[in-house]
């Protein structure tokens, strides 16, 4: 089969909403190399949108759904309970950022955490009001897509969206959008907007993802803290796309001194297998009464297995350290090229969720072009990337972190031929 013909067919049978990286279809994928249906290895620096930290099929991973696939596949957890599940939730419970007693519930995807802490915050609470901000993202379910701060293309056609969402400018300081300012605007939406003892939550990712990969600075993460706890609203942590060792840390959350109240997680925590889950106060787990959370796949015994496996691995392998390694050699060759290619005006993240940000030589705009030249370049030379960014003039590399050194090393050379490419 070609790809060209599957694609084909793609465009006839699937909505052209689910928009596509990539025109190569999967035949088999091995930790952190995919081949697709020509033959053709690629060297894969997606990880299916930041889900393989542990890499494309980890034995230890397999062999967990293998012996779960044995035992039974489904029993819907609100009808006949299974004990791994209770015991991934204490597992959670004990690992997430936060000194205090936790609880825990699944659900499937990213976004579906997202709706759940929201749901959570409002009903412990008894407030409705959310804030969320600019280049976040949350998912594309009602609630995500409104807290998510970039209209095209999430939003565009899906109107009107949920009520009582506001949006703060998230600090750019490359782009001179200041912690002050941020606060700033906060301080303002509070006069202007909603009273800060009608909102329920603040949520935000550490590190944003689809926005851009910028960490929050130190300085605003305390202070959403102290505005939190002046005002009685949470502090919701999305760690989605940050979580299980992406960024040199279990958990984001764990680089700064504050400790959120809810932390939403899915993509790596079951290294493949939908999963996601919302860990948090205990006290706030409980508002919602019995049968108020859930859902019929909500914590799949495949993928609850699979996640043991994947927290397993990141302990056995060292995938912490591991991160750290691989972040630092990344970066360290971006950084090799940073005076001879001016389009290069930023290399940044921490562990190893790293990115480098294009401009326009001389000016202070974005290079959209620049940047999917590298990433269509690179594929042309057999490495997987993705690019992200409110101006999409971002590539950001969520590679397994579980990749072998001379996989790692061509891809480097990849990148680098790649950007020498689109340069010349
Ligand atoms: N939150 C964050 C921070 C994400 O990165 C994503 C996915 N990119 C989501 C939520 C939504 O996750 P999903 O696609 O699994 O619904």
């Amino acid at each position: 089969m070609l790809n060209t013909e599957i694609s084909a067919r793609k465009n006839d049978a699937i909505s052209r909403g689910v928009g596509m990286t990539t025109q190569i279809y999967a035949d088999k994928a091995e930790n952190s190399e995919i081949w697709d249906v020509e033959g053709r290895r690629y060297i894969d620096f997606a990880g299916g949108i930041a889900v393989l930290n542990t890499g494309h099929r980890h034995p230890k991973v397999v062999d967990a759904v293998k012996k779960q696939l044995d035992r039974f596949t489904h029993t819907c957890h609100q009808v006949v309970p299974y004990e791994n599940y209770v015991a991934l939730a204490e597992r959670l419970n004990t690992l997430t950022p936060g000194n205090f007693e936790k609880k825990t519930i699944f659900a499937t995807t990213g976004a579906e955490a997202v709706e759940n802490a929201i749901k959570i915050a409002r009903c412990a609470t008894g407030r409705s009001a959310v804030i969320a901000f600019t280049g976040g993202f949350h998912g594309r379910t009602f609630m995500g897509m409104a807290l998510t701060g970039k209209v095209v293309p999430y939003k565009v056609g899906f109107g009107p969206m949920m009520g009582d969402v506001f949006h703060v400018p998230f600090p750019l300081e490359l782009h001179g959008i200041s912690v002050e300012t941020s606060l700033d605007v906060l301080d303002k939406l509070f006069k202007a907007d909603v009273d800060p003892k009608r909102v329920a939550a603040i949520i935000v990712e550490p590190v944003q993802g689809e926005g851009g990969f910028y960490d929050v600075p130190r300085a605003l993460m305390k202070a959403l803290r102290e505005i939190c706890d002046a005002h009685g609203i949470l502090l919701v942590a999305d760690e989605v796309q940050t979580g299980f060792a992406r960024t040199g840390k279990l958990f984001a959350m764990e680089h700064y001194d504050v400790q959120p109240d809810l932390i939403t997680m899915a993509k790596s925590l079951a290294g493949g297998f939908p999963l996601s889950a919302v860990t948090g106060r205990a006290e706030l787990m409980d508002a919602p009464g019995p049968g108020g959370l859930g859902g019929t796949y909500a914590g799949n015994p495949l993928a609850i297995a699979a996640a043991h496996a994947v927290l397993d691995v990141i302990e056995e392998e060292k995938l912490i350290d591991r991160a750290n390694h691989l972040g630092a050699r990344l970066k360290q060759r971006l950084e090799s090229l940073r005076a001879e290619f001016p389009q290069i005006i930023d290399i940044r993240g921490p562990g190893f969720m790293n990115a480098v940000e294009f401009g326009v030589p001389g000016t202070d705009r974005p290079n959209a072009d620049f940047t999917n030249a590298v990433r269509v370049k690179a594929l042309e030379k057999g490495l997987i990337l993705l690019t992200c960014g409110v101006y999409s003039n971002v590539i950001r590399f969520l590679a397994p972190i579980t990749i072998q050194d001379e996989v790692f090393n061509e891809a480097l050379d990849i990148i680098e031929a790649s950007i020498r490419d689109v340069a010349a």
